[in-house]
Order: structure tokens, then sequence, then C-alpha cells
């Protein structure tokens, strides 16, 4: 391994981003299957996607409009006749031995998505947005690594085989240089943005409804050329994206200047260690032996259908940060970081359910933010939803807690102890404000400092601020500080005057 800055002043890398989007059809791209995550293995099956001779597909058009939408909301020139392909190979959980996939006709290609970085725009071009099909899932049972090798058997599970999938492809994206980690986990991240508002897919990189193959490549410095590529498959966060790029570069820098070759294969992407490894080498697609799928009709959406599709596209990406941004009354430095953290949506959902622009950032850019990198999981993996997030900020603008208490509150929501409102009943985190309690407090508080309950009666109303402490250790922070200085002032006679 070459330490990182290093290898960059040495190399270019290029990077090359696939990635898979399980669609939300109700059924599968073949078949009338439902399309659903999980059930009971092999229960989501039909002749058709277990692949039984005699059975003939049909295209899903729900499919074929989620395909064309992405392909427009990418910018993509969208086929006017395509078709699909066999690509043959075997794989114990695919059924058919080949996946239904297209090859040199896609539904949509040369587009481009432009991803902010670090308040940057890099323009990533898009080759091709093409359908396929899932496969089915294998376990191997009895090995320690959940790999085949040292498993006992494997099981099967075709639930997913057949499910429609997007494939999006870019071109290789050079000229990143140190940023290259980070314009990898933006493009996911914005990629991802963009597939939850078409509402095409529940684009969950935890249950793999995303998921995303980093291709990387070194070339000498000022070189034209592009270097012999590694591709790790599944790369399933956005923080493993960058991660797995830092890695490829330092793995492939080393190995180049040590003047070995780079072997073009498939690597495996090891989220505990943070390490890649050997997968298999990768044969070029005519291994594949591509041919035009004879079952199936040629996909030919009319123009006129392709317009109204792009009558339905959500808001341009860029422009809606610009609005947002001017909306929010965010400042540049405050925009990126929302949307360099991954933040943007969930902000925005905060701020509909209710809260303040700045409170809304200030929740999920520090505290909670701290607690995603704690446990190494993204924002929006945490076990609390941007409506209770506003509910809490709700709870400090009604005095009922303050930003302290706020954050015993965050502490229970995320424990799984409930909405925010019943963590601070069950925790007993409410603000005491009740002039009974506090009085008593304030009393303690005199009596146990009477040298400086002296010095304010003689008119030092700064000294207030030591009897104030006193009562909110007492009160274990509970209490209203504003009421309790008005106590303590009344009891000493000593107005504000
Ligand atoms: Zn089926």
């Amino acid at each position: 391994m070459m330490d990182f800055d290093e290898a960059l002043e040495q190399f270019d890398p290029a990077l090359g981003l696939e990635v898979h989007v399980e669609l939300n059809t109700a059924t599968k791209m073949f078949c009338g299957c439902p399309a659903a995550f999980g059930g009971e293995p092999n229960t989501h099956v039909c002749p058709t996607c277990l692949g039984l001779p005699g059975s003939m597909p049909v295209v899903n058009g729900k499919a074929v409009e989620s395909a064309i939408r992405i392909g427009l909301a990418l910018n993509c020139s969208i086929a006017e006749w395509c078709r699909f392909a066999r690509k043959n190979y075997f794989y114990p959980d695919m059924p058919k031995n080949f996946q239904t996939s297209q090859y040199d006709e896609p539904i949509a290609f040369d587009g481009y998505l432009d991803v902010d970085v670090e308040g940057e725009t890099f323009r990533v071009e898009i080759e091709r947005a093409h359908m396929e099909e899932d496969t089915g899932k294998s376990t191997h049972v009895g090995g320690t690594t959940g790999r085949i090798h040292g498993a006992e058997y494997s099981l099967v599970d075709y639930n997913r085989a057949g499910i429609p999938l997007i494939e999006i492809v870019t071109r290789p994206i050079v000229g990143a240089g140190v940023k290259a980690p980070l314009v990898a986990r933006a493009y996911v991240q914005q990629l991802r943005d963009l597939i939850l508002a078409l509402g095409v897919s529940e684009a969950r990189m935890d249950q793999g409804n995303l998921r995303a193959d980093v291709n990387l490549s070194l070339a000498p410095k000022g070189s034209d050329r592009l270097g012999t590529r590694s591709e790790t498959k599944n790369v399933n966060s956005f923080r493993s994206v960058e991660r797995a790029v830092r890695y490829e570069i330092s793995r492939h820098a080393a190995i180049l200047a040590a003047g070995d070759a780079v072997v073009q294969e498939t690597r495996h992407w090891h989220e505990d260690t943070g390490i890649t490894t050997s997968g298999r080498e990768k044969s070029d697609a005519e291994d594949y032996r591509y041919f035009p799928e004879p079952d199936l009709v040629p996909v030919a959406p009319s123009a006129q259908w392709v317009e109204e599709l792009r009558g339905t596209l959500p808001e341009n990406p860029t422009a809606k940060r610009a609005r947002l941004q001017a909306e929010w009354g965010f400042s540049d430095l405050e925009m990126r970081d929302t949307v360099g953290a991954g933040a943007l949506g969930l902000v925005e959902e905060t701020i509909t359910a209710g809260a303040a622009p700045q409170a809304a950032r200030k929740w999920w850019l520090s505290e909670l933010a701290r607690r995603a990198n704690e446990e190494g999981v993204e924002l929006s993996d945490l076990a609390i939803t941007p409506a209770q997030v506003a509910r809490i900020q709700a709870l400090v603008d009604e005095g009922k807690v303050n930003d302290k208490l706020a954050r015993q509150v965050f502490d229970g929501v995320l424990a799984g102890e409930g909405e925010p409102d019943a963590v601070v009943e069950a925790r007993g985190l409410a603000i005491v404000s009740d002039d009974g309690a506090l009085s008593a407090a304030v009393d303690d508080a005199i009596a146990a400092n009477p040298d400086v309950a002296e010095k304010i009666r003689g008119g030092k109303v700064a000294a207030a601020g030591a009897l104030i402490g006193a009562v909110m250790k007492q009160m274990r922070g509970q209490a209203d500080a504003g009421r309790v200085r008005e106590l303590i002032l009344e009891k000493l006679g000593a107005g504000e005057g």
C-alpha cells in the first residue's frame, strides 16, 4: 500500500461507477410474481422466473416507464427502439443460465449528472442506463465467512430472481485527483437522492435496492491513457464507496510503483476491515456471448410518451439545491456541509415537519452526525425520523426542555424508548418552571451561599450567576433558568433597576 497523498503525486485516478437500482414495481420484470423484498424463500416464483422450459417472458411496462424517467432525469437520450439480450453465464442463482439484460441497445444513453463536491461541480458523464433482471440469492451455510469457500452446503432463494433492475454506468471520471473518493461518494449520494425523488425505488443500500460497483484505475500523472482497472463489487454505503476508492488508489499505486501490472479483476469489499480482496478475473464482454433475446419483442417508446414522462420529472437537483439554500437562508458553507453529510433530504423533511432551518441543520450535522459517526452508519440509518427531530426542536421552542435535555431526548428516541414526548415523560426530563419547587431550591442556594447573597443584596446583580448555577445543579439542569434568576433577585430585593 502506498500512502494516499503520495499516490496522487505520482498517478491520476480514473473512476467508473456502476450502480444497480432495484425498481419498486409491484411485479417482476418479465412475469407477474410479486417484486416485494423478502418473503418465505422461493414463494415469489413461477415457471418464467424459474426459467422452466416453455415459459414465456413479458416485459413489465411500469419498469420501462421507470427506466425512461431515470434516463431523462440523468439527461440521457432515450432509445426509439431497443432490445433485450441474453447475457450467458452459469451461476447457481440464475435459474435460466442467462440473465436477460440489454447489451448494445440500452434504453437510455449519453447523459450526465452534475455533482457538488465541497462547493465544486463535477460533471459525471453517464454512458448508459439499461434494464435487466436481478438474480436470486445464495446463502452459504457452515463456513465462517459466509462465502462459498469452507461452506458445508448452499441454499438458493429465487424470490429476487427477475426483480427489475436499472444499471447506470458512468464514463471514466478523470480529473478528480485527490477528490476522487469524494466525487465517487457524492455521485452515489446524489444519484440516490434523484432516484428517491423520482419515486422509482426504495433505494435502500442496506437492503441492496441500490448497489454500487466501483471501478478504479491509475495512470502515470499527465498521461492521457487509462490504466488497468479493478472492479470492487457491491459497496453498500456512501462511506464505503469513499473508503473503497481510497483503498484501491493506494493499492494500485503500490503495485505500479513496484513495476508490476495491475490485474483486471473483480474484488470484494470488506466493510469491517476496510480492505478489498481478489474476486475473480474479469472476463471481457465477448465471453458472455450476448445475443438478442428471441422471446421478447423490442421496446419502442413513442416520442409522445417520452415527452409525457419528461413532464413528470422532479425538480432538477442543482436548481433545487439553489432554491432550498435561498429559502433556508443557509450560507454556502452551511449548504455544502449539509449536502456533503448526505443530510439534505433529512434536513428538508425536518423543516417540512415544522423545525426552523438552522435548528434542523444543527441537530442533523452536529448531534446526529456525531452519533452516526460513532456507530459507523449513515445518518439515514439512525433510528430517528425527521418528524421526531422536528418534535424535539418543538419541545425546546415550547420551553419544555433546553438543548442539554434535548440531547437526552435524542438518547431515548435512538434507544427505542418511543416518541420524544414519551421519552420526556418516562425519563422525567421536563424543565421545572413551577414556582413552588423552584422557590425551595432558590432558598437552599441562598442559605448555602450567604456571601454571594450579600453581594447581590448590595447591588452586584452579576453575582446571581453563581446562585443560578447552584439551583441548576440541584435540579439536575431541569430548572427554567430565567425564572430562577427572577426569583433570586426578588427574594434578595435586588431589582434589575
Ligand atoms: Zn415469476
